[in-house]
């Protein structure tokens, strides 16, 4: 996993980041302001301590200048960034260019009442460079265009961007350009990622063969678990502002939802390892879903042993005790875990069996097997994926 310091979402960390310019989130000390307040600020951003500049004062340009101003570009296929009506890249010799786009609007794929901006900005970034390490690849290039409404001050939306420049600066990702426009509803914000593989290391996800294994790296559900509790926390104190969101203990799942890494790591790790996966999705949907795309694009089926799926201890704590929800169904359903679901020989069983950061969780089958789950009982269960579906809005 990578690790940074500087969104370290420790509590006091999540509180820091919010203190800086804005009303801290969520507060211990009763005498602060509240979430209802600190939200009211974190669009207006009416605070008496702070100047905080209205969009029309800079308009389109002067926001444009002073959302990209100090981005350098640093990869030697990026030959111009920001500042042209194009941004012109050049393919390494044989490699392949790599496309992949993501669309977050608010009040669908985020909520303003707990999700900071900055943190908004990170996981932009990080959820399309995780589209690209699903196909083997690096990230390289980034575009972001933004629609935000008046309520929005210059002051909130470079929190945003403080956010996407961290994500590629730790990712060496180069910012080289997008769009900026108003919105009559809410935030959106649409990323493009640009990414390279070499000719011959792309994985597709139609590449999986019956009895190749089953893997996935890092542990799953927990940025499932980190959405319960910010949602409970949110209905609590609409229920009543009195009452202070109970978020100690919970860095770790909270990281997960609202800060969320791609697995480039297991990208660099699996080519060290001399391992060539035979098809590779990331897990945006929940398990259940995702290989469920492995398995109808590869037209094979597969079996998952429920007990081999890695959960966290702390995922599974709270689900099980807090929540009353099995805690494989946080992993199977849950989704936004970012880690990477892929498929290998089974050859190569001996080169992965002890890399730390990958379980093997499974193994594919004849297509005529179909999808299955093989429970902590030992019974055999049609897997079912209900993963989170944006257009059917459900969980
Ligand atoms: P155009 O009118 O041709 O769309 P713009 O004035 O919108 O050009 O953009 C000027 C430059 O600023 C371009 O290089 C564009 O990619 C970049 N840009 C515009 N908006 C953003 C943004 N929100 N984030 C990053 N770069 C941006
Ligand atoms: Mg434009």
């Amino acid at each position: 996993m990578i690790k940074n310091e500087v969104f370290n979402l420790c509590i006091c960390g999540y509180f820091y980041i919010h203190s800086k310019q804005h009303r801290p989130l969520f507060t211990k000390n009763r005498h602060l302001p509240k979430l209802k307040y600190f939200c009211k600020n974190l669009i207006t951003m009416n605070d008496s301590n702070s100047k905080l500049t209205p969009l029309s004062e800079l308009g389109e340009f002067g926001l444009i200048d002073r959302l990209t101003s100090n981005i350098k570009i640093s990869n030697s296929s990026t030959l111009l960034g920001i500042g042209d009506d194009a941004a012109v890249i050049k393919p390494e010799k044989d490699m392949l260019t790599l496309v992949s786009k993501d669309l977050l609007l608010e009040g669908v794929h985020f909520d303003m009442m707990y999700t900071p901006l900055k943190h908004l900005g990170y996981k932009t970034a990080i959820v399309n460079f995780s589209d690209i390490a699903a196909m083997n690849g690096k990230p390289k290039q980034l575009l972001v265009g933004i629609g935000v409404g008046a309520k929005f001050s210059v002051e909130a939306i470079e929190e945003i961007y403080v956010g996407i420049k961290k994500a590629c600066e730790v990712y060496g990702v180069d910012f080289i350009g997008g769009d900026t426009t108003s919105s009559a509803s809410g935030l959106v914000i649409s990323a493009t990622i640009i990414g390279e593989v070499e000719k011959d290391k792309i994985v597709y996800r139609k590449g999986a063969k019956p009895n190749d294994l089953l893997c996935v790296s890092g542990d799953l559900g927990g940025a499932y678990m980190g959405l319960l509790i910010l949602e409970r926390e949110k209905k609590a104190f609409e229920a009543d502002p009195n009452i202070q969101p109970e978020l100690s203990e919970h860095d770790y799942l909270l990281q997960r939802q609202l800060k969320p890494e791609a697995r480039i790591d297991i990208v660099d790790l699996l080519a060290k390892n001399d391992i060539f996966p035979t098809s590779m999705i990331d897990v945006s949907d929940g398990l259940a879903s995702d290989v469920m795309h492995l398995c109808k694009a590869s037209n094979i089926g597969c079996v998952i042993s429920e007990e081999k799926i890695p959960i966290d201890q702390t995922t599974f704590d709270l689900a099980k005790e807090e929540f009353n929800i099995v805690p494989s169904v946080a992993a199977l359903n849950g989704g936004e875990d970012y880690e990477l679901l892929f498929t290998i020989k089974q050859s190569d069983y001996e080169k992965i069996k002890n890399i730390e950061e990958v379980s093997v969780i499974g193994y594919m089958t004849d297509a005529s097997e179909g999808e299955r789950l093989v429970t902590n009982d030992n019974t055999s269960i049609e897997l079912k994926a209900q993963g989170w579906d944006a257009l059917k809005r459900k969980l």
